[in-house]
């Protein structure tokens, strides 16, 4: 079958959206091309006219710090960021769940703009920066624009992005002294692509207590959300057996799993978030204590 007719390589954002304009519809951005091909593959997507191959931007292609704030750029391998010591350092739960994407060679061609552009809500990666509290950075005419990663997302599959918009890269600060994220997921034993359900934790120590954190499990409804509920309970506490097993209760309170024919029932991903919640916390916290 035919993918594509014209498929064309651009070099900076400003060539990337005219040659959108100018190009025979229906028109895609493509960066590893591991969702988008397969799935024009297997028909669940319409046949492109014409792709553009966002790979050869260079501002897509950086990972660095820029001040108090890491930025990665929407069309970095998801192997290289798993792979940055910057990234380990910074954000282990954006390298934990990156580094669980696929096999190696999905690895190194998918990016984290594919995976957060797509708009599944259980995509490993994005759910690591919904935890990580990311700023997305998109690029549509002839301007930049910020959103939080939470305003990224319409539906299940459906993202909010114009069709013509441009992921750019993702930003959050710097990890302070104190603070630790970690990111941990289940699959089904033969699968390969999205998780039963994933965590990601980010959390800032003050002495014996959680003073901050922010919880994200995928997926968890229609669009990626944050569970401010558990978070509540968390929040301002010591980590002991009252305050896990309260958090625990409050999931199976406030948390809206469903049952999915291919992947698992309802009442699996709730036991699933209780034991996964224990774990991530637990592990971000004792990142959390080391010293930087
Ligand atoms: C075998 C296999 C296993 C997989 N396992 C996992 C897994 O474990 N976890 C997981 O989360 N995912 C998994 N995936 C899905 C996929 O690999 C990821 O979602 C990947 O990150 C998508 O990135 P990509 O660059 O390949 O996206 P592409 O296929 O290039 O693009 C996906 C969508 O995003 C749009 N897009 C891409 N880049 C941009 C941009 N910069 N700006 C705007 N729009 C853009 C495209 O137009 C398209 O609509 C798997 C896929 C395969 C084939």
């Amino acid at each position: 079958m035919t993918i594509w007719n014209d498929y064309q390589l651009v070099y900076s954002l400003s060539e990337a959206v005219e040659a959108y304009d100018q190009a025979e519809k229906p028109v895609r951005f493509v960066s590893g091309g591991t969702d988008l091909l397969l799935e024009i593959q297997q028909g669940s997507h319409p046949a492109m006219n014409t792709l553009i191959d966002l790979n050869h931007i260079d501002e897509l292609r950086e990972l660095r710090v820029m001040g108090e704030l890491i930025f990665i750029g929407a069309a970095v391998p998801v192997s290289q960021i798993t792979n940055s010591p910057l990234i380990k350092e910074h954000a282990m739960a954006v390298a934990e769940a990156t580094g669980l994407i696929g096999g190696p060679q999905v690895r190194n061609s998918a990016t984290l703009g594919g995976n957060v552009a797509h708009a599944l809500p259980a995509a490993d990666g994005m759910i690591s920066l919904v935890a990580m509290n990311a700023t997305a950075i998109s690029y549509s005419h002839t301007d930049y624009s910020k959103k939080n990663i939470l305003d990224l997302f319409k539906g299940t599959g459906e993202s909010a992005l114009e069709k013509d918009e441009i992921l750019v890269g993702f930003e959050f600060p710097v990890k302070k002294s104190g603070e630790g994220s970690a990111f941990d997921r289940v699959m089904r034993p033969q699968g390969v692509a999205l998780p039963i359900l994933n965590i990601a934790v980010w959390l800032r120590r003050k002495g014996d207590v959680i003073d901050d954190i922010r919880i994200a499990f995928g997926p968890s409804g229609p669009v990626p959300t944050r569970a401010l509920k558990v978070e509540e309970v968390i929040r301002g506490k010591k980590l002991t057996d009252v305050t896990i097993s309260r958090a625990k209760e409050t999931i199976l309170e406030s948390m809206k799993f469903r049952t999915s024919k291919k992947r698992a029932t309802a009442e699996y991903r709730y036991l699933l978030a209780q034991a996964l919640l224990e774990k991530v916390v637990s592990k971000a916290w004792n990142r959390a204590g080391e010293t930087k």
